[in-house]
């Protein structure tokens, strides 16, 4: 393999060898690095997302012969959302749908990558802790790789998302509490079955896929930077998987100019992040009691915090915690102004750029990415919202 891992925090080095999990002499995530790959200029034009993520294969960890595991996840349209934008008093506002993925959010990109390289590696049973989404990821990648996966999931998860694990044939287990307290009970399993633990940032390789993320938007702006991002937050590997895309891509001399500010978007209901940022630490305590309706923001400790954090610093980014009222009222409207289907998430996206206009942190002629990060019927009860139509 034409890669090594070094670790995020303390730059420990190791071979990719087996099923890697965090840094062995910190317990930080691992960064995938590539020394000898070569992206020559001229191969640029040629580089999309061809129908999958895996159109990127130069920037991905696949060697020659390796063959992923795929259900066609990423390639997903970059839209001008003007009428989205009227709505925010600005200009030049544009919406990644990430709800048009296979199992409806951009989860399939991580678990993609993820289960791809554990399944070249040897493993056939996996077990994951998810806020909701990540499960249903799993499940579906598990069985499009004949493997399987036990999913622990927090009782109070949406029960449309709860049902698609189910359909997609995983052994589901619903837990009291929230994404932590899954993720031990999933450590205890994956030692007792010998199963592998695919939780955010205890393997490499889901960054890798969320990577994609950051290059097919660089790629859709003529292979330029935008001037913002606003990430709704929970784990963190998006926010830290297009940070290195757009880091490389730089390095690879494909693009130029100063990286887009990129802001962590939480929920007032759990905001470790933001609560950290605010504070000006340097990492993050865990949030006592999570709650929000969004099921993806609903992650109190994450372990990528420091990452994170000087990712928001480098890039003269910033957090914003929304309400969970506010994020449904604005995913509710984004919904209905543009066509496109947003989940809470994606409402507390939208939120961040409204705050932080009126905060004069972003102006009209700024080039703002909000993501739609999972699909609205996720979440929603039909017989409610037809009830209060009235
Ligand atoms: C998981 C999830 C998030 C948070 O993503 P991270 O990369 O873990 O920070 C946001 N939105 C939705 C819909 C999710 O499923």
């Amino acid at each position: 393999m034409d890669w090594f891992l070094e670790c995020s925090d303390c730059g420990t080095q190791a071979e990719p060898i087996g099923l890697p999990t965090v840094c062995t002499a910190c317990g930080r995530p691992w960064l995938v690095r590539y020394p000898d790959r070569i992206h020559a200029l001229a191969d640029r034009g040629q580089t999309a997302a061809n129908g999958s993520m895996w159109g990127f294969r130069s920037f991905l960890p696949l060697t020659e012969r390796d063959k992923p595991i795929t259900l066609g996840e990423g390639d997903t349209p970059l839209f001008k959302a003007p009428r989205l934008a009227k709505h925010l008093g600005l200009d030049r506002v544009w919406i990644k749908d990430e709800a048009v993925n296979p199992t409806s959010s951009f989860k399939a990109r991580g678990l993609s990558a993820a289960i791809t390289r554990a399944v070249l590696a040897g493993a056939t049973k996996f077990v994951v802790p998810t806020a909701g989404n990540a499960g249903v990821a799993s499940a579906a990648y598990a069985a499009r790789a004949g493997a399987s996966v036990r999913v622990y999931a927090p009782r109070t998860t949406p029960k449309t998302i709860l049902a698609q694990i189910v359909a997609f044939g995983a052994d589901l287990v619903l837990l009291e509490g929230h994404i932590g307290d899954c993720g031990k009970a999933a450590r205890a399993w994956a030692e007792e079955s010998g199963a592998m633990d695919l939780s955010t940032l205890k393997e490499p390789y889901r960054i890798e896929g969320k990577k994609t993320l950051g290059l097919e938007i660089a790629a859709a702006l003529g292979w330029g930077f935008p001037d913002v991002i606003l990430y709704p937050t929970g784990g963190g590997t998006g926010l830290i998987g297009m940070w290195k895309a757009f880091v490389e891509l730089r390095a690879a001399g494909w693009v130029s100019g100063s990286l887009p500010r990129m802001y962590s978007v939480q929920s007032t209901g759990c905001a470790p992040i933001v609560r950290a940022w605010d504070a000006g630490n340097d990492t993050a305590e865990a949030w006592v009691d999570p709650w929000t309706i969004a099921s993806g923001l609903r992650v109190p400790g994450p372990i990528g915090d420091k990452l994170m954090l000087r990712i928001l610093r480098e890039t003269s980014g910033g957090a914003v915690a929304i309400p969970d009222e506010e994020m449904t009222r604005e995913a509710a409207a984004a919904t209905s102004l543009e066509g496109v289907d947003f989940s809470p998430e994606g409402g507390a996206s939208v939120a961040a750029a409204r705050v932080l206009a009126q905060k004069g942190e972003i102006s009209a002629r700024d080039r703002v990415i909000v993501f739609n990060t999972g699909a609205g019927w996720l979440y929603r009860d039909p017989a409610e919202l037809l009830a209060e139509r009235g």
